[in-house]
């Protein structure tokens, strides 16, 4: 007889056979250019740490001291008796640093989306969303339970026919897109979005994770890249990738986050950020204030990367931003190029379907500001070993 939990066997084998099982490696180091994993010293190149804040001794430092004076926990969800003076300051910081007049927090990007899509749509409402939005964007928009109409990826020419089609079909509208497509790299063409969507009644939002302290003056985000200032109704960030902790931020029009405070269910339902990750953001956004240094690092080191991959006869896609995919095709080979990049001392994840779509696996480099050229050097001379050895390049 067959147990009720026997599938998952089934299908966890379909996995191994097919290249697609997510083997996951243990870290016994911090998150910096280099990694120890499995007692080997390893070139990192799989961090969403874009400036290298993850380890950055002012924002340990800070987590520490808030530590010392708050404690570890909030205590309860932030209705009840969780919001500190510490949130507060955050998010005053956060909205100041953007450019925005308010924002609001929550315990990953992740939720900032699962609370604010539902919040603002619902039943007789309809989502315009780019086809390749995140995950985390999808699962809200399917909470909201309003009518998911996809438009072709970065296709503001898709965007207007579906809007012109279906828009007064409904009562509220929103268009949502991502910021920086985290698998190519690409970024949303956010000025032509909002020039199609100002002809309609429709909120716009972009969820702009790893363009936050990535695009923009000083790494303001997508909004500051275009000059969008006040045109872009609702921003969500994290705060996990280039700033280098955790947790997740909504800014924007005061009204929608004064909605959020008493609608955004993960922020009513759900306990806040910890007093130590809160503090070493505040942190964060003061090194981003203070200097464009990091950020204009991150972005010499891709240019450097991208322009030598290139030389060597590597494919890198499209992107457009510091993350680099290394196209490859199909999954087993990207396992196989990521296991022998691994062996040259250089940690480079694959990644397959369902992540990407089927034929499109590769491997993702992410560059940091972390990285020295002779880090990047090093990871070079390890992905002309491979390709050559798997007949990659020639
Ligand atoms: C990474 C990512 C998220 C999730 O952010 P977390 O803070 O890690 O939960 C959400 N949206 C997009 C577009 C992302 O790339």
């Amino acid at each position: 007889m067959t147990k009720p939990l026997d599938w998952i066997e089934t299908e966890l084998q379909a996995l191994r056979d097919t290249g697609l099982y997510n083997q996951i490696r243990i870290l016994e180091s911090p998150q910096g250019a280099w990694l120890v994993v499995d007692g080997e010293k390893v070139l990192n190149f799989c961090a969403n740490n874009y400036l290298g804040l993850a380890n950055h001794p002012r924002l340990v430092e800070a987590a520490k001291k808030a530590a010392d004076k708050y404690g570890v926990g909030p205590g309860a969800v932030r209705t009840i008796a969780g919001t500190m003076d510490l949130h507060l300051e955050l998010e005053k910081r956060l909205a100041a640093f953007k450019k925005v007049e308010n924002a609001i927090t929550f315990q990953s990007g992740f939720s900032a989306n699962l609370a604010t899509i539902p919040a603002l749509v619902g039943k007789e409402d309809v989502i315009f969303s780019d086809r390749l939005n995140h995950a985390s964007i999808i699962d809200g928009c399917r909470l909201a339970k309003a009518k998911i109409i996809p438009y072709d990826h970065c296709s503001p020419a898709s965007l207007k026919r579906s809007l012109d089609e279906f828009r007064a079909d409904f009562r509220r509208a929103l268009v949502v897109t991502d910021g920086v497509f985290s698998m190519d790299g690409d970024i949303a063409p956010l000025d032509e979005i909002y020039e199609v969507t100002r002809d309609y009644d429709v909120i716009l939002m972009v969820d702009d994770a790893h363009g936050e302290g990535v695009l923009g003056e000083g790494g303001r985000g997508i909004v500051d890249h275009f000059k969008l200032h006040g045109k872009v109704d609702v921003e969500v960030g994290t705060l996990s990738k280039a700033f280098g902790v955790v947790g997740g931020v909504v800014a924007g029009h005061p009204l929608v986050v004064e909605w959020l405070y008493q609608r955004g269910r993960p922020f009513l339902f759900s306990s806040a950020m910890t007093i130590p990750d809160v503090a070493a953001c505040i942190e964060a956004v003061k090194i981003l204030e203070s200097s464009t240094e990091l950020v204009d690092r991150l972005w010499e080191n891709a240019a450097y990367f991208k322009g030598e991959m290139k030389t060597l006869g590597f494919d890198t896609g499209k992107s457009a931003t510091p993350i680099t995919p290394v196209m490859l095709g199909e999954a087993p080979l990207a396992q196989k190029f990521s296991r022998k990049l691994f062996e040259e001392g250089v940690f480079a994840m694959s990644i397959g379907f369902p992540t990407v779509p089927q034929g499109e696996a590769r491997i993702r480099v992410m560059i940091s500001a972390a990285h020295s050229k002779e880090d990047l050097d090093q990871g070079l001379a390890a992905f002309e070993k491979v390709g050559r050895d798997l007949e990659v390049i020639g």
